[in-house]
């Protein structure tokens, strides 16, 4: 989730004569860019048929094998969800994510639910970020949730 995109609505039909409204997603009050990436560290993050078979395709893999190595099945949540690795800051995080870079290394075909999050124009830990680094003064500070 390192970066935002604002898709506008489009009117299906053209040639509809009466004024076409553009619905816009509220400018976000967040920048991803400059966020350790503290929801891809959510411990499950649920995903799709769709979203395996897209990301087995983006590594040429058949489905079989892309699921053991980058997906796991949650028996208590009976969901799919992405495999984590180790990370310095927020102990595990999901494991397409650079933990040197602090991005996203399968952006294009990443799963929906990364797409849509947060869903609104605000992200609470943003902004918790941002107070923490202002107190700080410390604009690389990374803030974790736990003490
Ligand atoms: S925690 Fe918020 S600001 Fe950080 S990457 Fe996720 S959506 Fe973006
Ligand atoms: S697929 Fe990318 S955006 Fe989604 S949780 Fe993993 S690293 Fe974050």
């Amino acid at each position: 989730m390192t970066e935002i995109s604002i898709i506008p609505v489009i009117p299906v039909d053209a040639s509809n004569k009466k004024k076409a409204t553009v619905k816009r997603k509220p400018k976000p009050r967040y920048d991803c860019l400059k966020c350790p990436g503290y929801c891809c560290s959510y411990p499950l993050i649920e995903i799709t048929e769709r979203d395996m078979q897209r990301i087995a395709k983006h590594y040429k893999l058949p489905l079989y094998a892309a699921k053991k190595k980058f997906f796991r099945y949650d028996k208590k949540e009976k969901c799919w969800a992405l495999r984590h690795h180790k990370d310095t800051h927020f102990g595990s995080i999901c494991r397409f994510f650079h933990t040197e870079e602090r991005r996203c290394t399968v952006y294009a075909a990443r799963p929906g639910v990364c797409r849509s999050y947060p869903e609104k124009s605000t992200c609470g830990y943003y902004e918790f970020l941002r107070f923490e680094r202002e107190h700080q003064g410390d604009p690389s500070f990374v803030a974790t949730t736990t003490p």
